[in-house]
């Protein structure tokens, strides 16, 4: 039996313990949901405060060279570098990770079509974020060249579909956003490139929330979101990183000035830039990419291979607790065992799923409902600890004990759920 008490005394041992105080976090209120909007570092807003009354205010246009905000896009993307395990110059952050799916794609499809002109298959998990699917669907729509989408349900389907040597490219959930399936990066990696095939790692639920080594593990393509567990503040600019193999190989076809070898120069003619930014398109939301620093720096204060082992430990406590708390209950755990195969969150199925969610949101634990039946618990542990974890299952406990789901205020359906 696992009590509050060994709960405090993890906290106490705790090397991150000190991290929490760079996060602002409202009282009484356990976050379980900084996989989906990352907490508020406390530096953002001196640093906001700073953006708009001087570099907008007082410096105006001088702050596109003064405040470096033209180099934004690749001096943030070298910082996340160091978080996904890549070198300087092969990372921007730029628009969203929607948009940079169909980039990156793109580029896969156009540099596969030189070398392997009869592959016609894109393959995608049916279970992956539905802004992925859509994206390829688009894509293979607007060119128009008898391309087709095809959806996985396990690894043994990808490997299938690869041996047919008809696939072009693979678009991957590193984590999954319901399950928090975990890929081998490496080991899919050889498999997909076995067969002369590319692959494109979705980041989203996994940067910042586990190591990772893109380069040295031979990838192709990555995206992913930087308001996720990377904390850079609802809908700041994505990530978007190209194999230098593959960077000058091509040039995406949303071939903006940003992207252009001589922007000022105002060519007629698009020519892309050398290096990675020649993924940028235009004009980027640069007030809200600005903050996305404050988080970055956290990161690179630690370390990533601390964050992982008191993840596994936060997310191994909380299904131990929710087995010894809740078993009555109906809670149909969804997210591996297997420390290889899990990310940083929590899922279970449970048919009241929606109800449940919002009767603990009201108590002050904040986690999400996704369909189906998903409840989702993130673990961010920068800014949780281990008594966070037994007090919210003891929420969880009382919510179920006392049916509280059973009010009818929290069937009410959201426009965001
Ligand atoms: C959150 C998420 C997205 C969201 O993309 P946006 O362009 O920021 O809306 C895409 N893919 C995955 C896997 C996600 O989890």
């Amino acid at each position: 039996m696992i009590n509050r008490e060994q709960c405090l005394a993890w906290d106490k041992e705790d090397q991150l313990n000190q991290f929490k105080q760079h996060f602002a976090l409202p009282e009484g209120v356990i976050y379980l949901d900084g996989n989906s909007l990352g907490a508020q570092p406390t530096a953002a807003l001196s640093l906001a405060n700073h953006v708009v009354t001087q570099e907008w205010g007082k410096d105006l246009i001088n702050s596109w060279n003064t405040a470096d905000w033209w180099g934004l896009p690749t001096r943030l993307g070298d910082k996340v570098a160091q978080l996904i395990g890549a070198d300087s110059g092969e990372t921007v952050i730029t628009d969203s990770t929607t948009l940079n799916l169909f980039k990156v794609l793109s580029a896969a499809i156009k540099i596969q079509a030189e070398q392997y002109p009869e592959r016609k298959v894109i393959v995608a998990e049916k279970d992956a974020f539905p802004t992925d699917l859509y994206i390829i669907e688009g894509l293979i729509n607007q060119i128009s060249q008898g391309y087709r989408l095809v959806l996985i349900e396990s690894n043994e389907d990808l490997y299938s579909l690869l041996d047919s040597n008809e696939v072009v490219a693979v678009v991957l959930s590193h984590v999954n956003y319901r399950t928090g399936y975990f890929y081998d990066m490496s080991a899919i990696n050889a498999k997909i490139h076995e067969k002369n095939a590319l692959v494109i790692w979705d980041l989203c639920h996994s940067v910042g929330a586990v190591p990772m080594e893109l380069k040295q593990t031979d990838s192709d393509f990555a995206i992913g979101c930087t308001y996720k567990y990377l904390n850079g503040g609802p809908g700041s600019p994505a990530l978007l990183w190209v194999n230098p193999k593959h960077q000058e190989g091509f040039w995406q076809p949303l071939s903006g000035w940003w992207g252009h070898q001589q922007p000022f120069a105002m060519a007629q003619h698009y020519q892309p830039s050398q290096g990675i930014r020649r993924y940028l398109c235009g004009t980027q939301p640069i007030v809200s990419m600005r903050l996305i620093e404050c988080g970055l720096d956290i990161f690179l204060s630690t370390d990533m291979q601390l964050i992982r082992e008191k993840s596994l430990k936060l997310t191994d406590l909380f299904m131990q607790l929710v087995e010894q708390e809740c078993s009555e209950f109906g809670f149909t755990l969804i997210t591996p065992k297997q420390h290889k195969h899990r990310g940083s969150h929590v899922s279970f199925r449970h048919e009241q799923g929606y109800a449940i969610i919002q009767a603990l949101i009201a108590r002050g634990v904040i986690g999400d409902y996704r369909e189906p039946e998903v409840l989702r618990f993130g673990i961010t542990p920068l800014y949780l600890g281990y008594e966070d974890i037994w007090n919210a299952v003891q929420h969880l406990k009382n919510v179920m004990t006392h049916a509280e789901w059973k009010n009818k205020q929290y069937q009410i359906r959201g426009s965001v759920t």
